[in-house]
């Protein structure tokens, strides 16, 4: 990507500070309440303690404690707390001498109540009919199809620029396609994107959510194409996609599909507003009603939406603290491949107002970062078929073609947790090759990152591995490809091994996808933890959980964005209230 200039580096320096400010500052003004029935819970001194709340003409109108804690020495906080919160309609009043514990599990769970309910003064407020929350694949979708019904679309944007790590991915996406797979003699079908995404997320998916993508992923391709973007001829297989239905954009990375679907919303006159953090959910009288945002100068702004909001704020493997609280055996620390972005706002602001979470813990680690930032780009090669991992006694100890779970977890075991990734000129037929990244073999290896030799020992020495181990080791490949006897057990086999210059990349494990996110239904609707729809709340892409159970199939995550941005902004327009 185009460097960008010094002053321009600045800027972009002092907004994200600012923005950081500004969402570390507790708003000011006296917050009202927004009218509703809230649940809250806390513990207490025996056991969980929990609270119905109900607002009406924004106050607290009643609180009704359900405790278990020991009567006698409760109860007198069970009815004098809550009486004294609705007088001074704060949850900051003293706590009973005698019943602290209690005081303080009352004062908790009514504070988790209003979590979501707390609504702080706005500078101004804004009508629309739809209000996009991310500017990543999934809103820019959404607000296509939105617009495209004839609403009033307005997209919020936290970062400096749009598209998350849409812009940034590989731009891989996975969908059976009878024309290319045909030329390619390809064997492919619905029912096997479905099994192997499935199963290949240990059947920890919502199999309807993947009915609906595997279905939805051929059309979603054609609705990209009718916009004007082109992919190649050829599909292939991207890391973990398990099967040749990976299609590459022919713009670099990511940009061909938000360069599509902005050009798209922009014909549509959406409106699309960066530097705008969104910080609120409003859900009045249990029905979602717009949000609040807040701007790079700390002003609170509500957008009210007629017909709803649409979540797609993305996952939150930039997140550390959330990455290690939902998943605590995770290594902390590790690098993420990531946009700095990707902090999960849209899972926590939705949960506020009652949303249900699922699969939480199930949080993607690929074995490809680079050694010293974590990021995926750097490293030479794009087909599983045509590479080899080795580790630092240049020995291979899986197969390349495995689910990203079981490689990961293998290289885990290597020394130094390391391994270099090994190609040739069949990736990189020329110097100036480009990488899915965008990044010409030449310079990778100019820049250190990677090397490259004309033959494989050569190339072991540049690498600091014994020559005769690391010919041994790809000799056996080649081997392996003419008896089709691999000995890791690799199944998608393509070139050998065998054409000058040969390369090698160092790579560590990194945090790259997170699976879980809020509970939706195949309307994209977002569901309550009661298992009820919440009324004007639609979600889509990384935000959401359930479409890929425990482990993602690479190329999997940029068809659900689009499938299911498409459905969000389809449905946020025409679905009943
Ligand atoms: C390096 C990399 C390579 C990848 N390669 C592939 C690939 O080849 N194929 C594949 O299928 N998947 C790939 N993935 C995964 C895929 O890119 C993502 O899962 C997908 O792009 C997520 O899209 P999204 O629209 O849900 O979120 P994003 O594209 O991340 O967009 C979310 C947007 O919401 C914004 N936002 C967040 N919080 C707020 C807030 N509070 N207020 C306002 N805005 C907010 C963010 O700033 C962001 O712009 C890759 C991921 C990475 C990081």
């Amino acid at each position: 990507m185009r460097k960008l200039p010094i002053w321009l580096s600045s800027i972009l320096v002092l907004v994200c500070a600012m923005l950081m400010m500004s969402a570390s500052n507790p708003p000011s003004g006296k917050p009202s309440y927004l009218d509703g029935s809230y649940v809250g819970k806390a513990e207490g001194h025996g056991g969980e303690l929990s609270v119905d709340v109900v607002v009406k003409g924004g106050k607290i109108k009643s609180i009704a404690v359900h405790s278990i804690d020991t009567e006698g020495i409760s109860d007198v906080a069970v009815k004098k707390l809550p009486e004294a919160m609705i007088k001074a309609q704060s949850v900051e009043v003293d706590s009973i001498s005698g019943a602290t514990m209690t005081s303080d599990a009352i004062k908790g769970a009514v504070s988790d109540a209003l979590k979501g309910a707390t609504l702080y003064p706005v500078s101004k407020t804004v009508a629309t009919d739809v209000v996009v929350i991310g500017a990543g694949n999934a809103g820019l979708a959404a607000a296509v199809e939105a617009s495209t019904k004839g609403a009033k679309v307005i997209i919020l944007e936290k970062m400096a620029f749009i598209g998350g790590n849409s812009i940034r991915s590989g731009g891989a996406f996975n969908a059976v396609d009878p024309d290319r797979q045909g030329k390619q003699k390809i064997e492919d079908s619905i029912d096997k994107h479905f099994q192997q995404t499935f199963e290949g997320g240990d059947k920890k998916a919502d199999p309807e959510l993947v009915h609906t993508l595997v279905n939805g992923a051929p059309e979603a391709l054609k609705w990209l194409e009718g916009m004007g973007m082109k992919f190649n001829d050829d599909v292939f297989t991207v890391l973990g996609a398990l099967w040749p239905r990976s299609h590459a954009p022919i713009d670099p990375l990511g940009t061909g599909f938000v360069k599509t679907l902005k050009a798209a919303d922009d014909k549509n006159k959406v409106q699309t507003l960066v530097d705008m953090k969104v910080n609120q959910i409003i859900r009045e009288n249990g029905k979602v009603t717009g949000v609040v945002a807040v701007d790079a100068a700390g002003a609170r702004i509500r957008y009210n939406a007629k017909m709803g909001v649409v979540l797609a704020t993305g996952g939150f493997s930039a997140n550390k603290e959330m990455r290690q609280k939902y998943n605590p055996k995770l290594t902390p620390n590790l690098g993420t491949t990531n946009h700095p972005g990707a902090t999960g706002d849209g899972i926590i602001m939705a949960q506020n107002i009652g949303a249900d979470l699922v699969g939480m813990e199930y949080i993607q680690l690929l074995p490809l970062g680079d050694p010293a930032s974590g990021a995926l780009d750097g490293w030479i090669g794009m087909n599983v078929e045509d590479y080899i991992f080795v580790n630092k006694d240049g020995k291979r100890f899986v197969s390349e073609a495995e689910r990203r779970d079981v490689m990961t977890q293998a290289l885990i075991q290597q020394r130094d947790q390391f391994m270099y990734v090994i190609c040739d000129a069949h990736s990189m037929p020329t110097p100036q090759t480009k990488n899915s990244f965008n990044q010409t073999a030449e310079s990778l290896v100019k820049s250190g990152k990677d090397f490259s030799a004309d033959t494989i020992e050569a190339l072991a020495q540049k690498i600091g591995i014994d020559p005769a181990a690391l010919k041994a080791t790809v000799d056996r490949y080649n081997e392996g490809i003419d008896s089709k006897n691999d000995e890791v057990g690799k199944k998608l086999l393509g070139n050998k091994l065998d054409k000058a210059p040969f390369y090698a990349s160092g790579r560590v494990p990194t945090v790259h996808h997170t699976m879980g996110g809020v509970r939706i239904n195949t309307k994209a609707q977002v569901i309550d933890v009661n298992g009820a729809v919440i009324p004007g709340l639609y979600a889509a892409g990384e935000v959401t959980g359930g479409i890929h159970g425990s482990n993602r199939l690479g190329g999997n995550a940029l068809a659900d964005t689009i499938v299911f941005g498409r459905i969000a902004g389809q449905n946020v327009v025409s679905t009943k209230k």
